[in-house]
């Protein structure tokens, strides 16, 4: 018998991929064999994936059709292959990946403050907002006509908008006069209605009301028990309550007015002072009614009471709530806040966790734009807001995590409720609940590609992901700058080495390492 060399072995294996290669285009096309004669031609497909659909029951999905904008099916590898088939190559086979919805900002001044600093491009700032993966942002305060709403008016005319943008255009400054007043200025909604329609990827769903500070010449949120007079001069405040921007009855007549025109209320309250007060101005404009149909709501919520959270449960109110808490200030918190400021400052936290709705805020704008900051509250970056929603740790300015103490740990929030307040939550604060913030059939194509699943891996890990491809309205607006990504789905011949010749190939491997060796035993007895 011939003996067998290394050589031998090597030549067998390479006839045997060689036949394999050849036999395989007669045996191997399963699946395009399986695709129906009614198969749907559609204009994206993703297979292999791991959709999380962040729907009522979070169904998680394998495949996905896609059409017109549009989701048209989900479901199984299988199911979406058979029924659907794109040309182009644009069925891409996307190796086990996460898919989720576009991220809804629900505060940001990302456009604003583009528009109003020039720090970017429109395009440019849009680029930014894409990579990250926000596909509508919600723009709580827009100032002038013609120098931030024309602009955006213009960009939508002109196909430049790239993402869905909601602005709420202001009603007062967000700054006090020399005598310590608000500045009313009133845009849009005395002259305008709101722009609500579905197809718009510019809508003006609401108005935004400064109803109290925050610090320096905006005067400080107002409270309903006195700052010391250590807080006072170092945050500039005057009024040892805070700043109130308006009475009750002002307040009340002003929602009544704007509510009454179709718009939703959207309040900067930080204070719980001013927050009661604007909870009653809500409840006076709803007139009886809950705000299930009206959508007013409260910005930041830095200062929230055990009785203001039974009331807002009651009326059903919405309430942002910042993804990030800076946690290497809580020592100087617990130094200057008694315990009522301690419980009111971390009650944001557990809203969600009460069934109330909360979107997520970043209050992001170009100023304090730092890519390389991650210490910052208002950073753009969603996945460490949402590392910060569920460990409450934070980074400061030299790269330290801290770990939070337990006034600060108190009110924990899982990886799907901050999915949620990412995603649908900030859709239902601006009505568009039945047409984006989840991925289902007949919802709007608006949809992320990650690189790593935020519901598996370890807490700790969740800061680090980053977004491969950014889809809005069924388009692919960005995408990872890689040539093999996403890969092509092929269901056939033109795979290069099938994986099913795997199965030939390791028991012919195995046939030939048992002859060589009985030879070997052989010769040795
Ligand atoms: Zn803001």
């Amino acid at each position: 018998m011939k003996k067998l060399t290394k050589q031998n072995i090597n030549a067998i294996i390479i006839q045997i991929l060689i036949i394999s290669s050849l036999l395989y285009p007669l045996i191997g096309n399963k699946n395009k064999s399986q695709v129906t004669a009614d198969s749907v031609i559609v204009d994206y497909i993703f297979v292999n994936s791991n959709i999380i659909s962040v729907d009522e029951t979070n169904t998680i999905h394998e495949a996905i059709a896609i059409k017109n904008g549009e989701i048209i099916a989900l479901g199984t590898t299988e199911e979406i292959v058979v029924n659907y088939h794109t040309d182009n190559e644009t069925t891409y086979d996307l190796e086990g990946r996460t898919i989720m919805p576009g991220i809804i900002d629900g505060h940001t001044h990302l456009m604003w403050s583009m528009l109003y600093g020039g720090f970017e491009t429109l395009i440019g700032a849009q680029q930014i907002a894409l990579a990250f993966g926000y596909t509508t942002l919600n723009e709580k305060g827009v100032d002038g006509w013609d120098r931030d709403i024309q602009p955006l008016l213009d960009a939508e005319a002109n196909n430049e908008l790239l993402l869905r943008v909601n602005i709420f255009p202001i009603h007062n400054l967000a700054f006090l006069d020399e005598n310590n007043e608000t500045i009313v200025v009133e845009r849009w909604y005395p002259d305008f209605d709101p722009i609500l329609g579905h197809d718009h990827m510019l809508r003006v769903p609401g108005i935004k009301i400064y109803a109290d500070g925050a610090y320096g010449n905006r005067g400080l949120p107002a409270m309903s028990t006195p700052y010391s007079q250590e807080m006072l001069d170092a945050w500039g405040g005057r009024d040892p309550y805070g700043e109130l921007y308006f009475n009750q009855s002002v307040l009340n007549e002003t929602v009544k007015t704007i509510h009454d025109k179709g718009f939703i209320c959207a309040f900067h309250s930080m204070g719980d002072r001013s927050t009661e007060t604007v909870l009653n101005a809500i409840e006076y404009a709803l007139d009886g009614a809950t705000n299930d149909d009206a959508r007013h709501q409260i910005e930041h919520n830095s200062f929230i009471r055990e009785d203001l959270i039974t009331k807002a449960i009651s009326l059903n109110t919405i309430h942002s709530v910042r993804g990030y808490f800076p946690t290497y200030w809580q020592k100087e918190y617990e130094e200057l806040f008694d315990d009522d400021w301690e419980e009111w400052y971390v009650n944001r936290y557990s809203l969600p966790g009460l069934g109330i709705h909360s979107y997520l805020e970043t209050d992001f704008t170009w100023n304090v734009y730092d890519d390389d900051d991650l210490s910052s509250s208002r950073n753009i970056k969603p996945f460490l807001h949402m590392w910060g929603l569920v460990t409450r740790k934070a980074i400061d300015v030299n790269g330290t995590i801290h770990e939070p103490d337990p006034w600060i740990a108190e009110h924990e929030i899982s990886v799907v409720q901050a999915l949620r307040m990412m995603t649908n939550e900030g859709a239902y604060a601006v009505k568009q609940e039945d047409y984006l913030g989840s991925l289902e059939v007949g919802k709007y194509a608006d949809l992320i590609v990650l690189t790593a699943d935020p519901l598996t891996i370890d807490e700790d890990d969740i800061k680090d992901i980053e977004v491969m491809l950014t889809m809005v309205n069924g388009k692919i607006e960005y995408k990872w700058a890689s040539h093999t990504f996403p890969l092509p789905y092929s269901t056939g011949p033109q795979l290069g080495f099938p994986l099913w010749s795997v199965f030939f190939i390791v028991p012919s491997i195995g046939i030939i390492i048992i002859i060589s060796r009985k030879k070997n035993n052989k010769t040795n007895s």
